[in-house]
């Protein structure tokens, strides 16, 4: 009999925002090397490796580095993994490599650091060892990163809920690869747009695209993979925007045609693309006047951790205090100088100082009162199911009630608050409670459903992208920039295959 395949494993997690000053380090990430990498994996990792494993594949996982977006991601820590994979390489020479990527990971330098790092996986391993990745739907994805890839796909849902599927349609697709059933050839058609809102699938005019998508795929067996990227909006390059890709068995007359037609959709639907979030007037009225409906869970788009922000936003603490007396809620603020002052005072002491605002230029410190009610090292697994069974950390933490009604989680860290376990694991009883506060947009109703009411409110800050707010030097797309009716055309970008014509 002979040798099983050997497939080399890793995953390097991270959505950059470069809008937040602050770099992320080291020290923001949790890395696992080895064989621990595969007791409890999550999302595409956790599909990659357990469809290679019951196919009787060899797994070589070097490692899993994650962590919560935030900044640009510190160059030499960047180029110290991209080393510790390529050595990995060398040493194991595997038949194939599988990863589990975000896909916008930028460094001051490299804004398209998985493009930087695919590329010199490629010129290692050279044309004939597939490579197969797996990426968020909010990838940044460029022409670098398809070029040096066999099979890239995305998932499919946002909130994200099929992220194992996606890792188990890589492996398939690896798989077929390396037994010459499958040749894949990606075609790709670019749109120079990003989606102000409406960034939900399941409704709307991206949930449109996407059944047409599926049809075209159901029509044409050749077609293994069609992907939608909706781009992160906090990166600053040169192709930043809606990306269609559709992966076939070889190439195919059809699929260029296909791809640019979908994308054409977006740029006739791009009007449609908008959110109408409430004001923090109209949250606040909300839940005052819904009992039933309690508690409520907030999506603080401004201040969304889950994409990239600080967590550092005071808008809702101050709201809630000085003007609604009466309302019981929970939420998160970073900062790490307050939560060692409290953390100081120690359990049952009552303090008064700022909180917040150390880091979002143009938020204000909120001066508070509270009791230190809780103090822990902010270390909880996630309840999922986004990031279910993963293990996150906000840093030391120390929860002050203010007011008999407020618990304000100080964290050291961005806190992962689109789980209920953010809050739970520091003794924080959500039914107790008419309102939490979720740094999230989107993955939070996944996480909080069936536990709270889910609900939006539209805060400033750096998680949410609104028109002429932030610089763009390097970039040019709707709605930022006035675009002509652009011509979308089809690209091809298969490693083996001749080129299309
Ligand atoms: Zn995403």
């Amino acid at each position: 009999m002979s040798e099983p395949y050997r497939v080399l494993v890793a995953r390097l997690y991270h959505e950059s925002n470069r809008l937040n000053p602050e770099s992320t380090g080291e020290a923001r990430f949790l890395i696992q090397r080895g064989q621990n990498i595969l007791r409890s994996p999550s999302g595409v990792l956790k599909g990659l490796t357990e469809t290679l494993a019951a196919a009787g594949l060899m797994i070589e996982p070097i490692f899993s580095a994650g962590a919560p977006p935030s900044g640009l991601v510190d160059q030499d820590f960047y180029l110290s993994l991209r080393e510790e994979l390529l050595q990995a390489v060398r040493r194991v020479n595997p038949d194939a490599i599988g990863l589990e990527l975000h896909g916008a990971m930028g460094t001051v330098d490299t804004p398209d650091a998985e493009g930087d790092l695919l590329q010199a996986l490629r010129h290692l391993v050279g044309p004939l060892v597939p490579i197969g990745i797996g990426l968020d739907l909010h990838a940044h994805v460029t022409r670098r990163m398809l070029d040096n890839t066999d099979i890239c796909i995305a998932c499919k849902k946002n909130p994200h809920s099929d992220t194992v599927e996606c890792g188990q349609r890589v492996a398939e697709l690896l798989i077929q690869q390396l037994e010459g059933r499958l040749r894949p050839v990606t075609v790709s058609a670019f749109v120079p747009m990003t989606l102000p809102g409406a960034q939900e699938t399941a409704s709307g005019p991206l949930a449109e695209i996407h059944r047409v998508a599926r049809e075209y795929a159901a029509l044409h067996p050749n077609i293994q993979d069609i992907s939608i990227f909706n781009a992160f909006r906090f990166v600053d390059d040169e192709e930043m925007g809606q990306v269609v890709t559709i992966l076939s068995n070889g190439p195919d007359s059809d699929t260029p045609a296909l791809a640019v037609d979908l994308a054409k959709r977006f740029w006739a639907e791009r009007e449609r693309f908008h959110d109408d979030f409430l004001t923090v007037d109209e949250l606040f009225a909300l839940i005052r006047n819904s009992p039933e409906k309690r508690p409520f869970v907030i999506a603080d788009m401004g201040d969304r951790v889950l994409a990239g922000a600080p967590g550092d936003s005071t808008i809702l603490l101050s709201a809630v205090l000085d003007h609604y007396p009466g309302l019981r809620g929970a939420l998160t603020i970073t900062d790490p100088a307050a939560t060692a002052r409290a953390a100081e005072a120690g359990l049952g002491a009552t303090i008064r100082l700022p909180v917040g605002a150390g880091f979002t230029p143009g938020f204000k410190p909120k001066l508070i009162t509270g009791r230190v009610e809780h103090i822990s090292d902010g270390d909880f697994v996630l309840d999922g199911p986004f990031h279910e069974g993963e293990h996150s950390t906000m840093g030391r933490t120390v929860v002050l009630q203010v007011d008999d009604r407020i618990h304000v989680l100080l964290t050291s860290k961005p806190a992962y608050s689109h789980d209920p376990a953010a809050f739970t694991s520091q003794g924080i009883r959500l039914e107790n409670l008419d309102f939490v506060v979720a740094k999230s947009g989107y993955h939070f109703t996944l996480n909080f459903a069936g536990r709270a009411t889910p609900v939006h409110v539209n805060t400033p800050g750096i998680g949410y992208y609104r028109k002429g707010q932030f610089k763009y030097e390097k970039s040019c797309f709707w709605p930022e920039h006035v675009i002509p009716a652009p011509v979308i055309y089809a690209r091809q970008h298969s490693v083996n295959a001749p080129p299309y014509r």
